[in-house]
Parts: C-alpha cells; sequence; structure tokens
C-alpha cells in the first residue's frame, strides 16, 4: 500500500462518486446544454451571491480566464510572491495576457491592504505597467494552508476600489478555508470580482474548476474558455461528480484539517525538524536542520511507502486528503517518530 500524501489531487473517485457519474444527464456543454452542467455552475453562483458561474476543466485554466477578463496586454497585477499564479501555472500570466507580476513580500502567502497598495504603479507614471489587477490565494498553497483574515481583504478590497482595480480570488482550497474558520462563502461573492474554485483538490473530484462572477465580467469568459481551448462538450458527467462533492465531502475536510494537526504535533518532537508553519488547514510545511539532508528524509519515507514532497531549500510538504484513511494515518505518524534522516 502506498501511501501518497504529496498533494491532496491524488485522490480517485468514491464508489458513490462514480455512480454520481454514470447516471448523469448529459449534453453538448459548448452549446450550453449539458443540463447537469448547468446545475452545478447556478449552484455555485447561487453559493457566492454571484449572477454568473463557468465550468473549467483546471484551475490554472479558471485563473488564467480570470486574469484574461481583467487585464490587458502591458498590464500588471499584484500578487503575493507564493502565489499560484505567479509560481506555477507555467508562466501563463504573460504567455495568455501578456501581463506582468508584481510581488509583494507577504506573510505565509498573505500581504496587507497597505503592502498592496504600495506596490500599485501611479496611472500617471506612463514608464510603468499600469496595475490593473489584485490576486489572493485562500488558503494558500506555498503559503502553508493559510486562511486569510476576511478582514484583510475587505480592506484590500477598498483599495481596489479607490484604484479601481480588479479583484480576483484563486480559491482552489477555499473550500479548507471555508470550513476551517467557519466564514460564508457568501462573505467572499461579496469582497471579489471573480472567485475560481477547484473541485479536484480537496473535494475528491476527477477533474474540474469553477469560475464564479458578476455579468460584465463574465460576460467574456466563456469566449475567453473557448480560445484557451476549455471548451468541451458532455462534461455532466464531471459536473455530477462536482455535484456529488458538494453535498458529500465539504464537512469532512475537517478530518484533513485533524489528520494534518496530528502531523504537527509529532513532527514537533522530531528532532530533525526546525520549523513548521502553523498547521490550519491540510497541508503541512516544515523546514529540517541544516545538518539533515531532506532527500534523505523523503527517500526513507518512499522506503515506508510514504510519499511527501520536496521543496528544495529544506523544506517540505505533506497533504491530507479524502484517500488518506485512519490507518494510513497511524502509519505514517509511526514513521515519521521513528525515522533517523541523515
Ligand atoms: C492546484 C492549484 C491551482 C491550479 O489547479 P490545477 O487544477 O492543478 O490547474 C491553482 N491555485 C492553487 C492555489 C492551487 O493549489
Amino acid at each position: 500500500m502506498i501511501i501518497d500524501l504529496r498533494s491532496d489531487t491524488v485522490t480517485v473517485p468514491t464508489p458513490g462518486m462514480r455512480e454520481a457519474m454514470h447516471h448523469a444527464v448529459v449534453g453538448d456543454d459548448v452549446y450550453k446544454e449539458d443540463e447537469t452542467v448547468n446545475l452545478l455552475e447556478n449552484r455555485l453562483a447561487a453559493m457566492f451571491g454571484k449572477k454568473r458561474a463557468l465550468f473549467f476543466p483546471s484551475g490554472t485554466m479558471a485563473n488564467q480566464a480570470a486574469i484574461k477578463l481583467h487585464t490587458r496586454p502591458g498590464e500588471a497585477l499584484i500578487c503575493d510572491k507564493y502565489g499560484h499564479v505567479h509560481n506555477y501555472e507555467g508562466g501563463g500570466i504573460a504567455f495568455n495576457s501578456g501581463v506582468t507580476t508584481t510581488l509583494v513580500d507577504g506573510h505565509q502567502g498573505m500581504f496587507s491592504a497597505a503592502q498592496a497598495e504600495a506596490a500599485i504603479h501611479p496611472p500617471d507614471f506612463y514608464h510603468s505597467p499600469k496595475t490593473s489587477l489584485i490576486t489572493a490565494e485562500n488558503t494558500t498553497n506555498k503559503g502553508g494552508g493559510s486562511c486569510w483574515d476576511v478582514d484583510e481583504l475587505r480592506a484590500i478590497r477598498a483599495v481596489c476600489d479607490k484604484h479601481h482595480l480588479g479583484y480576483h480570488l484563486d480559491g482552489a482550497r477555499l473550500w479548507n478555508a471555508l470550513v476551517a474558520t467557519g466564514d460564508n462563502p457568501l462573505t467572499f461573492g461579496n469582497i471579489f470580482d471573480t472567485i475560481s474554485v477547484c473541485l479536484s483538490k480537496g473535494l475528491g473530484c476527477p477533474v474540474g474548476s469553477v469560475l464564479v462572477g458578476d455579468d460584465a465580467i463574465m460576460e467574456d469568459a466563456i469566449r475567453v474558455r473557448k480560445v484557451l481551448g476549455g471548451g468541451m462538450r458532455q462534461i455532466g458527467i464531471l459536473a455530477a461528480a462536482g455535484l456529488y462533492a458538494l453535498d458529500h465531502h465539504i464537512e469532512r475536510l475537517a478530518e484533513d484539517h485533524q489528520k494534518a494537526k496530528d502531523i504537527e504535533a509529532v513532527l514537533n518532537s522530531c528532532s530533525y525538524v526546525k520549523k513548521i508553519v502553523p498547521v490550519q488547514t491540510n497541508i503541512v510545511i516544515f523546514k529540517v536542520n541544516s545538518d539533515v539532508n531532506a532527500n534523505d528524509l523523503v527517500n526513507q519515507l518512499a522506503n515506508n511507502n510514504i510519499r511527501i514532497s520536496g521543496m528544495g531549500h529544506g523544506k517540505l510538504r505533506i497533504v491530507t486528503h479524502l484517500d488518506y484513511t485512519d490507518q494510513k494515518h497511524d502509519i505514517v505518524l509511526r514513521a515519521l517518530k521513528t525515522i533517523q534522516p541523515k
């Protein structure tokens, strides 16, 4: 048995989810005639209090489409230095939108309204790219699954309003944040112009992200999706998995969070660990002592059939998820206690 903790994307659809997919009513979604997709989109739009939602094959495409909708070539967007849109979307911001990034030196992937405002290029200074968008990420992936304080996000909204900027949330793991903080999705819909949410991370679907937003900004979303190659046909099969996940896999995220906290507690007592990013959700990022080889730790766990990710610079990442059972959890906690990485 392999215990894979590299990411929460490694889950496979549950029998119940497969059953829902099997019975899905489908149509051609490029014509917007797939009833199941339309149902999922309407449900998510309503959940966030937005007018429209659109299904995408990946979180990357949903974010990239949002960036395209908010910007013009030559402009700049502001995000944290850890931002997924900047670090892990293959340079798509430049490739798809001809946009540059102004990075904020935040804390655990989060920044303050003052930092955001200071990163805006003065609009009359034509030597610099014109700032047109701020993107935040919740929870923060590279920031260790941290959850934003909603008041800070609101303060950044005020900065966007003052400077006429778009405001996008990469909510790939927003479900985790909602469960961990008890915040309401409507609050986020109220703050942001656009939000992308992922169905294949915490929620266990095989595929899918959804972008929500109001009429004006979403007007062109279906065209941008088409241009990016994301117009798909009888995908009610995928949307059915999404609907099933919304019903069955949100509240249980609390179990993933508890397991991540258990791992944090064990790591705290391990002599090879130097520092752990405080665990709030399902991601554990920790750093080993400078005399410990992080690769050796990864390899020793691999020899115990446990997979985790190295992030470079002595940092490692463990992500808990739907397929990480109690039985696997016991094995992992024991292995972390007993290994002695060199
Ligand atoms: C995984 C992830 C994405 C992209 O999702 P894909 O479906 O893998 O393209 C976007 N943002 C964050 C924060 C992520 O963790």
